[in-house]
This record gives structure tokens, sequence and C-alpha cells, in this order.
């Protein structure tokens, strides 16, 4: 994959840090509520459901189903990404439960179905690897 897209990429969080290093360990991290046990994506300093801030970090499975997907036409995020075109991206629903903004890998212009079972995998793009989607 072409490294020059990690150039527009926002450097990691405090919070966010530990889903990152997960990925380049081909671990896909989600954060579990310690207080009412819910599971969400993407990191937060509170639990979305109830507020809470005891919070831990637990590997999912990565599997999931296709939710939704759009192929995107237009290099939106520059030109970096001309050579992409046409790619999809999918909204995974987990098996733990969040919903995960992703991106569907696959032959060039080919696209998902809903439903479809998916799977996680990480590809390296520089020096941080990225938790995408393909079939199971
Ligand atoms: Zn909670």
């Amino acid at each position: 994959m072409n490294n020059d897209l990690l150039a527009e990429f926002v450097p990691p969080t405090l919070d966010s840090r530990p889903f990152w290093e997960g990925c380049n360990r081909q671990e896909l991290l989600l954060q579990h509520c310690q207080a009412c046990h819910h599971a969400f994506y993407y990191a937060r300093r509170l639990c979305p459901a109830c507020g809470d801030t005891r919070l831990a970090w637990r590997a999912a499975g990565g599997q999931g189903c296709v939710y939704s997907y759009s192929q995107v036409q237009v290099p939106f995020q520059g030109p970096a990404w001309q050579s992409q075109l046409p790619y999809c991206v999918v909204l995974i629903d987990l098996e733990e439960g969040p919903r995960m903004l992703s991106r569907w890998l696959a032959p060039r212009g080919e696209v998902p179905r809903i439903g479809q079972r998916a799977q996680v995998v990480f590809e390296q793009v520089g020096q941080q690897k990225l938790p995408f989607f393909g079939a199971s």
C-alpha cells in the first residue's frame, strides 16, 4: 500500500495509543467498561453507555459482518489516494458489539454484500499496521 497515505493521519493520542500499538501486534483491541461491561470503539476516556472512567483494553476476535459500505470514486483525501481508486469503506458490526469504520480489502472494484462475514486483516502502511477487513 502507498506509504504516502499516512501523511495526513493524525498521530495517536494517549487514549488511542493502546489501540494502535495492538494493531502493530496484529491484535484488534476494544475498550470495555469495568462498571457496566459495555464494549466500544473508538477509544474514549469515559464509557459511552454509563460515563464510568474505569476502562480496560481487551483483544477482540476480529470477526464481524458488513453493516454497510460505500465505494469511493474520488480522492477526497488528496492526490496520494488517486492510486487507490476505487476503494471501498465499510461499517463492520464486530461480534463483540461495536460498529467499526474500516476499509474493505478485495480485488479492485469488488464490493462486499450486506451481512457478509468479515475478518480483520492488518495492512502495513508506513510504520503502522491498519485494521482493514476482508471476506472470512
Ligand atoms: Zn459503562
